[in-house]
C-alpha cells in the first residue's frame, strides 16, 4: 500500500508518502506559509529537493500542490493519484473518546471537532487538513492517529488533577498526554533492540524536541506522562514553560496587566529555554552561547536537563523500577551534552554513560556501558512511519 501521511498545522502541512510493505519513504516535504503566500518543499526519494513558491490561500490548494508534485511525470513518484491507497492523519487530541486510531468518517470527524475545546491550537488545524484531503481525494480511506491515544491506558491516580472531581466529570479536565505516537514507537523499538518482550519491559521515553515530554511505559502501556490537559505541562520546552505554580499565573497577570489569553501566550510561546535564556529556543544556539560564556544560555539548558532527570526519577518510582531509558526527537537525538547532563543525575539507577557512544547523532545506539543496571538508548523517533503502520492496520481490520 502507498500511504500519504499528513501532519497539518494552522499554516503548514507536512507530508510523506510511504510504501507500507518496504516502509520506504517515496517522497516527503512540507507546505509552508499557507494562507500567507505559500511555499512547497518536495523531496522525492532519489531526486533533488525542489522548492516552489506558489500561492496557497487554503490547505486545499496545498494538498493539490502536493498531489501534483507526487504525480509529476518528470519528478513524481506515483503514476497517478489512484496509487494512493490511504491517507493517515496525525490528530493531536482525541480526548477520552479515542483510545486508538480510527477510520475517519463524518461521525468521527464530528467527535474530533468536539475535542477541539481541549486543543484549540491543534485540532481545528488538523481537521482542516482532513477536510482538504477529503475534497481532493474523496474516495481514498482516511485514518486518524491521535497523539493522546497511547496514553489512554494511564490509571486514574496518574491522570486526575487534585481539583474538584466535578470538573473532571463535567468538562473532562484531566491529564491526557501527547507525543503518544512517538512514545509508543520508541518504546516498542527499545524492546526490539534489547530483544525483550514489550509486555514485560519498563521503559522511560524522553521525547526531547521543541515540544518535550517524558513517558513511563510499563508492560507495553503508557502509565504516566509529563504533558497534561494540553502540551504545556511537564518539562521545560523550547518556548513552553512546563510545570509552574498556578498562582504565578494570577500574580503575573496582575503585575503585567495581562489577560488570560496574554498570559497563556507568554507560557506557550515566550517561555521555556527561550524565555530563560532570552536568546533562542534552539539548543544549537544555546550550546554555542553557553560555550562562549553566556550564563543564561547555560542555566536554561541546565534547568531543562534537571527537570527531565526529575521526571525520570518520578517515573522510575511510579513503575517500581526501570529497564530502559530512551532519548529521542531533535534534542534527544542530536545533543550529546544534554543527554550527558541528564544522565549525570542517574548514577543512583546504576547508569554509567558510554562517552564515546554518546557522541552519536540520529542513530540507534546503546548509550550506557554494558555494566549499567539500566540500559540507556538513543532511538530516533519516526512518527510518520508509526502513522503509516497504524493506517494500514486500521484499513486491514475494517
Ligand atoms: P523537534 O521538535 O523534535 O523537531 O526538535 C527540534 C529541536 O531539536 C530544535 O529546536 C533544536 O533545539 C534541536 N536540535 C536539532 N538539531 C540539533 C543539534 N544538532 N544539536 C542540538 N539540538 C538540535
Amino acid at each position: 500500500m502507498n500511504v500519504l501521511v499528513i501532519n497539518c498545522g494552522s499554516s503548514s502541512l507536512k507530508y510523506q508518502v510511504i510504501h507500507s510493505d518496504s516502509e520506504e519513504v517515496l517522497a516527503k516535504g512540507i507546505c509552508e506559509r499557507i494562507g500567507i503566500d505559500g511555499r512547497l518543499v518536495y523531496q522525492p526519494k532519489d531526486g533533488e529537493k525542489e522548492i516552489t513558491e506558489a500561492s496557497m490561500p487554503t490547505h486545499t490548494e496545498a494538498v493539490r500542490m502536493v498531489l501534483d508534485a507526487l504525480v509529476n511525470p518528470k519528478t513524481g513518484v506515483l503514476e497517478s493519484l489512484n496509487a494512493i491507497d490511504a491517507v493517515g492523519h496525525r490528530l493531536v487530541h482525541g480526548g477520552e473518546k479515542f483510545a486508538s486510531s480510527t477510520l475517519l468518517n463524518e461521525q468521527v470527524i464530528q467527535a474530533v471537532e468536539e475535542c477541539s475545546d481541549l486543543a484549540p491550537l491543534h485540532n481545528p488545524a488538523n481537521l482542516i487538513g482532513v477536510r482538504a484531503c477529503q475534497e481532493v481525494l474523496p474516495n481514498v480511506p482516511m485514518v486518524g492517529v491521535f497523539d493522546t491515544a497511547f496514553h489512554q491506558t494511564m490509571p486514574q491516580e496518574a491522570y486526575l488533577y487534585g481539583i474538584p472531581y466535578s470538573y473532571y466529570e463535567t468538562y473532562k479536565v484531566r491529564k491526557y498526554g501527547f507525543h503518544g505516537t512517538s512514545h509508543s514507537y520508541v518504546s516498542k523499538r527499545a524492546a526490539e533492540i534489547l530483544g525483550r518482550p514489550y509486555e514485560q519491559l519498563k521503559t522511560i521515553v524522553c521525547h526531547l524536541g521543541n515540544g518535550a515530554s517524558v513517558c513511563a511505559v510499563k508492560n507495553g502501556r503508557s502509565v504516566d506522562t509529563s504533558m497534561g490537559l494540553s502540551p504545556l505541562e511537564g518539562l521545560i520546552m523550547g518556548t513552553r514553560s512546563g510545570d509552574i505554580d498556578p498562582s504565578a499565573v494570577e500574580f503575573l497577570a496582575k503585575k503585567e496587566g495581562l489577560t488570560m489569553e496574554g498570559i497563556m501566550n507568554v507560557l506557550n510561546k515566550e517561555s521555556g529555554v527561550y524565555g530563560l535564556s532570552g536568546l533562542s529556543s534552539d539548543f544549537r544556539d544555546l550550546d554555542q552561547a553557553s560555550t562562549e560564556g553566556n550564563a543564561r544560555a547555560k542555566i536554561a539548558v541546565d534547568a531543562f536537563c534537571y527537570r527531565t532527570a526529575k521526571y525520570i526519577g518520578a517515573y522510575a518510582a511510579a513503575m517500581n523500577g526501570v529497564d530502559a531509558i530512551c532519548f529521542t526527537a531533535g534534542v534527544g537525538e542530536n545533543d550529546g551534552k544534554v543527554r550527558a547532563k541528564v544522565c549525570s543525575y542517574l548514577g543512583y539507577l546504576g547508569i554509567t554513560l558510554d562517552e564515546k557512544a554518546n557522541q552519536a547523532r540520529g542513530e540507534e545506539i546503546r548509550l550506557s556501558t554494558p555494566d549499567s543496571s539500566v540500559t540507556v538508548l538513543l532511538v530516533p523517533t519516526n512518527e510518520e512511519l508509526a502513522i503509516c503502520r497504524e493506517t494500514v492496520a486500521m484499513i486491514q481490520h475494517n
